[in-house]
């Protein structure tokens, strides 16, 4: 077929709830922006975190050029459960709503990149409009073979009895069992039904669209890519790490002067993400085992799963000696950082960090060493595959994070050993250039991206 009047294609992005969620999208839509694309953000109201709201508005004053709906979710029965797995299930019951908006989008829309999350909602929606749908995974190659292959472990009661030690899924290394999040192992918990509806509607879509790089995950890439997980899925397309869009402004920067005057590769950046709240006697431990280290650190701490509860001050959570002491050593924010400026910050020399899938390749760009502390959902299966290519150490008998108290004896020995691991710092440089060399010109992942836009722009 020739390309006759070949233009950008029109892209609608639908993230789903949670930073985790929102920012790969806001990045890739700023990418896809700078590629000439035209773009539609597509998000939902209201949002549950006030960061989520503050990012939108952010990235919108920013891309003036970017089209924005915002469309009202039907509300959820309140219950006990996860404000951000509510958001996903009210999204999906919600999506059929955006049907006129995206059948009278002009230009008419090329294809909708939407969030594994809503998958089941919007393959319908998509082939209504007779365009494909690509969905954005926002975790590892890893965890999304677990994703993929709930269902049929869901089938067969055993799949995860605690007589295994661990969960084998085809073409893959078997994940050991206390790796698997411990929602899985009951049907009825809303995380586990949602992704298993997911998971159904994977075979719909065009493609999967991963915030990864071929050379950080490479076996498990070419085992699902080959179809030896599953033989129904569509292609796997790893477009990561990906370029960062961040806000400058209404940020927490109150530790910069202390951290532009520390030493090259000297302060461990503490930080387990934005939705992890720690309990006071962890945070206790672990303020104990950042002194114990002996180390500088930054430390952003957060107390509450939703940013808008928390209402704690650090005066409150730390004693006031602690403060004293370690005034010289470290710096504790309990605001919104810009992670991506203070893994980019030359004064950095570690990450203890919980493996949310956006931190890992975040740290994966700049090389910088990994001490694993997986905390719920996705995080075990990332640290392992942190540990596999070289980024990181991950200590497996700290279990989940809120199984059971580790000491600051323990933790303080944990991260010297990050600091001084000299065959860890090289190797992860090594994972930083492989990263920079996907996202160059040329690069792996960069083409991929390339050919997913150029495919959208002959098919219009
Ligand atoms: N983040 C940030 N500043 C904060 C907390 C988090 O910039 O104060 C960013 C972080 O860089 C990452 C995202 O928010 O891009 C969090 O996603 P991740 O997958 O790492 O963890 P989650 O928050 O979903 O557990
Ligand atoms: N996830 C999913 N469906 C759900 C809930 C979660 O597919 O209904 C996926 C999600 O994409 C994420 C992973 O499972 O990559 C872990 O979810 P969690 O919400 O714990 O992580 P976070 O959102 O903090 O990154
Ligand atoms: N979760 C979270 N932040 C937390 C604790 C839990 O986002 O601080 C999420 C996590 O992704 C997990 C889900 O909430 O998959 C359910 O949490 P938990 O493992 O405590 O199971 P439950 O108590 O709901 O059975």
């Amino acid at each position: 077929m020739s390309k006759i009047t070949a233009s950008p294609p029109h892209i609608a992005l639908l993230p789903s709830a949670g930073m985790g969620h929102l920012t790969p999208f806001l990045r890739l839509a700023s990418m896809l922006s700078s590629r000439s694309c035209t773009v539609t953000l597509i998000t939902a109201s209201p949002s549950v975190s006030a960061a989520e709201s503050s990012h939108i508005s952010f990235f919108l004053s920013q891309h003036p050029q970017v089209k924005h709906i915002e469309f009202q979710v039907l509300p959820s029965k309140p219950t006990t459960d996860d404000p951000f797995f509510l958001q996903f299930e009210a999204t999906n019951r919600s999506v059929h709503l955006l049907y006129p908006s995206l059948a009278s989008a002009s230009p008419p829309l090329s294809a909708i990149f939407s969030d594994f999350a809503v998958a089941p909602s919007i393959a319908p929606v998509a082939a209504d409009l007779g365009i494909p749908n690509y969905i954005i995974s926002t975790t590892s190659c890893k965890f999304f073979c677990l994703l993929a292959y709930l269902p049929v472990l869901l089938s067969d009661p055993l799949s995860f009895s605690s007589s295994l030690s661990e969960v084998s899924i085809p073409g893959i290394t078997p994940l050991p069992l206390p790796s698997i999040p411990p929602p899985f192992k009951n049907p009825n918990h809303l995380f586990t039904s949602l992704t298993a509806a997911n998971a159904q509607a994977l075979s719909k879509a065009k493609g999967i669209l991963m915030n990864i790089f071929d050379d950080f995950e490479p076996e498990t890439l070419a085992a699902i890519n080959s179809g030896r997980v599953l033989d129904n899925l569509p292609p796997i397309l790893p477009i990561g790490p990906l370029e960062t869009f961040e806000p400058k402004k209404e940020l927490d920067q109150s530790y910069l002067p202390w951290l532009d005057s520390q030493p090259a590769e000297s302060v461990v950046y503490v930080s387990f993400g934005s939705r992890t709240a720690m309990s006071s006697a962890q945070i206790t431990e672990l303020s104990k085992g950042l002194e114990r280290s002996g180390y500088r650190f930054l430390w952003v701490l957060k107390t509450s799963k939703v940013d808008k509860d928390d209402k704690e001050e650090l005066k409150d959570l730390l004693e006031e000696s602690f403060f004293d002491r370690t005034k010289n050593k470290g710096r504790i924010v309990k605001g919104w950082v810009s992670q991506q400026d203070i893994l980019e910050h030359r004064a950095i020399g570690g990450f203890l960090n919980h493996c949310g899938w956006n931190s890992v390749m975040e740290a994966a760009r700049k090389g910088i060493p990994m001490l694993a502390w997986p905390q719920h959902g996705d995080q075990s299966v990332n640290a392992e595959v942190v540990e596999k290519a070289g980024l990181g150490i991950w200590e497996r008998k700290w279990g989940w994070g809120l199984e059971g108290l580790v000491s600051g004896e323990e933790i303080g020995k944990k991260i010297v050993e990050l600091m001084e691991d000299e065959k860890l710092r090289g190797l992860a440089r090594k994972v930083g250039e492989n990263a920079g060399k996907a996202i160059g010109i040329g690069g792996k992942s960069e083409k991929v991206l390339t050919e997913v836009l150029e495919y959208l722009e002959q098919k219009k």
